[in-house]
C-alpha cells in the first residue's frame, strides 16, 4: 500500500518554529518521524518523545556543530535535513547596503552550506544513505525586483543542492530542493509591506497582485510546500537527486 510513511526516521528542521518549516515539522510528526527543530527563535513548542529544539544560529559553524552532534545523541542517529531557515531584505539594487547583503548571504547561503556538509559527514559515516531537502524559492531561478541579495542568495542553495547531490550519490545521499512560489507566512508579509513603502503602494495592492499571478487561482499555504518536503523525505523519492522542484500553483513553468 502507498503511504509516506517516516517511522523510525530522525529529521532535523531548521526554522522550524514557523511558516513553512513548522509545517514540515507537523507533517514529519504525522508520518511517524522524529524531529528536531533547530531555529533562532525560542523555544515555541512543548518537547516530546518525538519532537526536540536546539536553538541554533544557522550562520554559525560552532553552533551547527553543536546542533547537529546533540541530535545525534539525542536521537541516536540523523536520516533527514532540511534546509528551511531563511531570511529576506528588500531594496531596489543600487541601494543594496553592505550589512543587509551579508547577512542574507550568511544565513541563506553560508547556513545551509553548514548544515549540508555538517549533516552531510554524520550520513556518510552512518554509512546508511539520507535525504538532504533545501528550501530555496523561484528566486533561486528568477529575478525579482527589490530582492537582489535574496535572490543571489537563492541562487547559490540550488547552486550547491547540484553539486553535493552530484557528490553525495555514491553514499546514497539524496539532495533535493523545493522552489516555492508565494507563501503566507510572517515572511510575506513582511515583505508585502516593505516592498510596498519602496514602491509606494499598500501592501494589499501587493497581495491583490500576487494573487493573480497564479493560474491554481490562490497563493499557498505552508502544507502546500510540506507536502512535497514529505515526498522528498520519502523512499518515494529515492530515485531523485539534484532537482529543483517547482511548488508555486503554476506561477512559472519554466
Ligand atoms: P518565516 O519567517 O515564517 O520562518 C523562518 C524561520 O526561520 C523562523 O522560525 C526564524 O526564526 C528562522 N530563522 C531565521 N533565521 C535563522 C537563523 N539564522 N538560524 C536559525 N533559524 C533562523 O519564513 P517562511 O516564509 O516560512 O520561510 C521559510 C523558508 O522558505 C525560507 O528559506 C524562505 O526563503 C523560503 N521561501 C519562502 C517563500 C514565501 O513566500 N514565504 C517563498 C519561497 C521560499
Amino acid at each position: 500500500m502507498y503511504a509516506m510513511d517516516l517511522t523510525n526516521k530522525v529529521a532535523i528542521v531548521t526554522g522550524g518554529i514557523s511558516g513553512i518549516g513548522k509545517a514540515i515539522v507537523d507533517a514529519f510528526l504525522d508520518c511517524g518521524a522524529k524531529v528536531a527543530v533547530a531555529d533562532m527563535a525560542p523555544p515555541a513548542i512543548t518537547e516530546s518523545e518525538h519532537l526536540f529544539y536546539q536553538q541554533v544560529d544557522v550562520s554559525n559553524q560552532k553552533q551547527v556543530t553543536a546542533m547537529v552532534d546533540n541530535v545525534a545523541e539525542h536521537f541516536g542517529k540523523i536520516d533527514i535535513l532540511v534546509n528551511n531557515a531563511g531570511i529576506s531584505t528588500m531594496d531596489y539594487f543600487v541601494d543594496i547596503k553592505e550589512q543587509d547583503w551579508d547577512k542574507t548571504m550568511d544565513v541563506n547561503g553560508k547556513g545551509v552550506y553548514m548544515c549540508m556538509q555538517t549533516v552531510a559527514r554524520k550520513l556518510q559515516h552512518q554509512g546508511e544513505g539520507g535525504k538532504i531537502i533545501n528550501i530555496a524559492s523561484q528566486a533561486g531561478k528568477n529575478g525579482y525586483r527589490l530582492m537582489g541579495s535574496y535572490v543571489a542568495s537563492k541562487h547559490a542553495v540550488l547552486g550547491m543542492t547540484k553539486v553535493a547531490a552530484i557528490e553525495l550519490a555514491k553514499d546514497q545521499i539524496n539532495v533535493n530542493a523545493v522552489c516555492p512560489g508565494i507563501v503566507e507566512t510572517e515572511m510575506k508579509k513582511k515583505e508585502r509591506v516593505i516592498g510596498g513603502s519602496l514602491r509606494g503602494v499598500n501592501a494589499a495592492t501587493i497581495q491583490a497582485e500576487d494573487h493573480s499571478q497564479v493560474p491554481l487561482g490562490r497563493t499557498a499555504v505552508p502544507a502546500d510546500i510540506a507536502n512535497v518536503v514529505v515526498f522528498l523525505a520519502s523512499n518515494y523519492s529515492n530515485y531523485m537527486t539534484g532537482q529543483g522542484i517547482n511548488v508555486t500553483g503554476g506561477m512559472t513553468m519554466n
